[in-house]
C-alpha cells in the first residue's frame, strides 16, 4: 500500500511516518499543498493521501478540489486544526472522504486507513481472499487454508498489491511504484527475487503467479 502524507507540521508528520511505514505501508511526505498537488499529478499509485488543510502555499481544501476536479477518486483523509464543524464540512464538500480532528490517536488514525483503503479496493471486511489464500490487511497475516505462512514485509507488501489485482496484469514498473518510496532504489531484478521467493511460499495449493514475458505478473488460482 502507498500513502501519501501533506502535512507542514513535522513532529506530527514523522509521528504519521513511523506509525503507518511500520503498519507496513510505503509513505511519502510533502510539506506544503504545492508539491501535494504536484505529486498527485504525477503519480496515480498511491492509496490514500492524508491531507492537512492548513499547508502553506496552497490550501488542503484546492489540493482536494484540483485532484476530484481531475476525476481522480483517491481515498482522502482530512486533518483538521480544529474540532471546527464548519472546516470538517468544507472538506467533505470538496471531495474528503474522512477527516480527523487534532490531536487524534495514531490508534485510530490507523484504523481510519485501513477502512478508506479497503473501500477504494472495493472490498469489505479486513480481509482479502483468492481461492484457498486470505489476506488479512489489519493483522498482515496471509494464510493458506487457515494455516499462516511466513512472509517478509516487502513479500506481504508484494502480495497485496497481486491480490488488489488478483486475475488482471500488473508490470514490473508497477510494482515499483506501488511498494517504493522516493528515493528508495529498488530494480526490477529485485522485484523478481521477491516474486521467485514469494512462489516458493504460496504455490503450494492452486494458487499461481505467472508470468507474463516482457509484461509483468499476474495472480491466478488454476480451477480444479
Ligand atoms: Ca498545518
Amino acid at each position: 500500500m502507498r500513502i501519501l502524507i501533506a502535512e507542514d507540521d513535522q513532529v506530527l508528520a514523522d509521528a504519521l511516518l513511523r506509525s503507518l511505514r511500520n503498519s507496513g505501508a510505503a509513505v511519502d511526505h510533502v510539506a506544503d499543498g504545492a508539491q501535494a498537488d504536484a505529486a498527485l499529478m504525477i503519480n496515480h499509485e498511491f492509496d490514500l493521501l492524508i491531507l492537512d488543510l492548513g499547508l502553506p502555499r496552497m490550501h488542503g481544501l484546492e489540493v482536494v478540489r484540483r485532484l476530484r476536479a481531475r476525476g481522480s477518486l483517491l481515498p482522502v483523509l482530512v486533518l483538521t486544526a480544529s474540532d471546527s464543524v464548519d472546516e470538517r464540512v468544507k472538506g467533505l464538500d470538496h471531495g474528503a472522504d474522512d477527516y480527523m480532528a487534532k490531536p487524534f490517536s495514531l490508534h485510530e488514525l490507523e484504523a481510519r486507513v485501513r477502512a478508506l483503503t479497503r473501500r477504494g479496493m472495493g472490498g469489505g471486511g479486513n480481509s482479502i481472499r483468492h481461492g484457498p489464500l486470505v489476506y488479512d490487511q489489519a493483522g498482515r497475516v496471509a494464510t493458506i487454508d487457515g494455516r499462516m505462512v511466513e512472509l517478509s514485509a516487502r513479500e506481504l507488501g508484494l502480495l497485496e498489491v497481486l491480490l488488489q489485482r488478483a486475475g488482471r496484469l500488473v508490470s514490473k514498473d508497477q510494482l515499483v511504484e506501488r511498494l517504493c518510496e522516493w528515493g528508495e532504489e529498488v530494480s526490477l531484478n529485485a522485484i523478481e527475487v521477491y516474486i521467485h521467493r514469494l512462489r516458493k511460499k504460496i504455490e503450494k495449493g492452486p494458487i499461481r503467479i505467472a508470468t507474463v514475458r516482457g509484461l509483468g505478473y499476474c495472480l491466478e488460482k488454476i480451477p480444479g
